[in-house]
């Protein structure tokens, strides 16, 4: 099932896409700038099965990506309805205030 409304549903490729399956996707946040993984269908409530599947595949991409200093965050703060994951580095609120947190800088890497 997909929203033509919501953002995850149309996923455009604006960003990096680290993993792609039937399950789900994994591509750079473009408001954080970190991997995200996102459920193919619309909802806020996957299977069991689903989740731990996207929770391991964010794993993966997150140890390759981010190395070992990251944690999953599956607070839905934009898009409330629509089940996705952030891996966030170590230190991210940090380095967010510290920037002051550029509007529209897209997947732009600190430092
Ligand atoms: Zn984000
Ligand atoms: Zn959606």
């Amino acid at each position: 099932m997909k929203d033509p409304a919501c953002d995850l549903c149309i996923a455009e490729r604006i960003t990096t896409w680290h993993h792609e399956d039937e399950h789900c996707f994994v591509a750079d946040c473009e408001v954080c700038g970190v991997p995200m993984v996102v459920w193919r269908s619309h909802g806020s409530a996957p299977p069991e099965d689903d989740v731990s599947h996207m929770i391991a595949v964010l794993q993966a991409v997150g140890e390759r990506v981010l190395g070992e200093s990251f944690r999953i965050d599956p607070v839905m703060r934009q898009i409330p309805d629509h089940f996705h994951a952030h891996a966030r580095p170590s230190g991210w609120w940090f380095k967010r205030f510290t920037h002051h947190a550029v509007p529209g800088a897209g997947g732009a890497s600190p430092g």
